[in-house]
């Protein structure tokens, strides 16, 4: 958490930046561990004060402001972390200030609970060695059916396992994958290699409906309240999961197996026995 649905409701959720200056970049005053910088916050302020935003995109899970200078600030949330323009659910979690010039919301912040998150200022050429096609798959929203089976066709890992690998394909996570094999039908354990054609377009069909309808309902808030929108409002899509941490309650698709919740690579995955045989 947070993943693709997540991350793409925070970047829409700052959309208005654009065309703003960037003022001042500060710490926030937070008494945790310090977030991971690069570089550090004073080194970042002397390379984009008084730089213009000119676009806010996604890359897998994570926002990226760009400038016009070139550079772009990424905001990776990994456990915890919120980019936000409201006031944030609490102080003591703030760990960046960034002042904007104009009109509206005077600030982006990066709050994060935890503190695993990260903040990095990179060059186009940094851009491209960090998350270029060698590092990070295509998007789960851009990617074809086709492209999909053929990044995993011949892999021997367990699909569930397979759809987390950020190389092969970004932005699926742990809860997103769950929800995507039982819409698609497809058992969890089953191995990428003994998948036919038709699975993999049920995969891809489903993965587009899942991602597209999270994201319509601004991702999944979680019984931990953590993940908000840029105006720190709960998502509504966890009252939509399918399986997700469902385990022993009643399938939503065939309404006559319970959930069950396996381990898979350290992780929870949930499944229903009836429909992803
Ligand atoms: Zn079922």
């Amino acid at each position: 958490m947070p993943e693709l649905p997540e991350v793409e409701t925070m970047r829409r959720g700052i959309l208005s930046i654009v065309g703003r200056r960037i003022e001042d970049l500060r710490l926030a005053r937070c008494a945790k561990r310090p977030i991971e910088m690069t570089p550090g916050a004073a080194a970042m302020r002397r390379r984009v004060l008084g730089c213009k935003i000119v676009a806010v995109d996604r890359v897998g899970k994570r926002v990226v402001v760009r400038v016009d200078s070139g550079d772009a600030i990424i905001f990776e949330p990994r456990m915890t972390g919120l980019v936000l323009l409201a006031a944030p659910p609490s102080e003591e979690h703030l760990r960046l200030r960034i002042k904007l010039s104009g009109r509206g919301n005077r600030e982006l912040l990066f709050w994060d609970r935890r503190g695993l998150g990260l903040v990095r200022l990179v060059t186009p050429a940094e851009f491209e060695k960090r998350y270029g096609g060698a590092k990070l798959g295509p998007d789960a929203l851009k990617i074809s059916a086709g492209e999909l089976q053929a990044r995993l066709a011949d892999n021997r890992r367990e699909i569930k396992v397979a759809l987390l690998d950020q190389r092969v394909l970004a932005g699926v996570g742990n809860l997103y994958a769950s929800e995507i094999l039982h819409l698609a039908g497809v058992h969890p354990r089953r191995r990428c290699d003994r998948l036919g054609a038709d699975a993999w377009k049920r995969i891809h069909a489903a993965m587009l409906k899942v991602l597209r309808l999270a994201i319509r309902h601004e991702g999944s808030t979680l019984g931990d309240g953590t993940y908000r929108n840029a105006l720190n409002q709960a998502g509504s899509f966890q009252n939509h999961h399918r399986v997700y941490d469902r385990a022993g309650e009643s399938c939503r698709g065939c309404r006559r197996e319970k959930v069950e919740r396996i381990v898979q690579s350290q992780r929870s995955t949930f499944f229903c026995p009836g429909c992803q045989k």
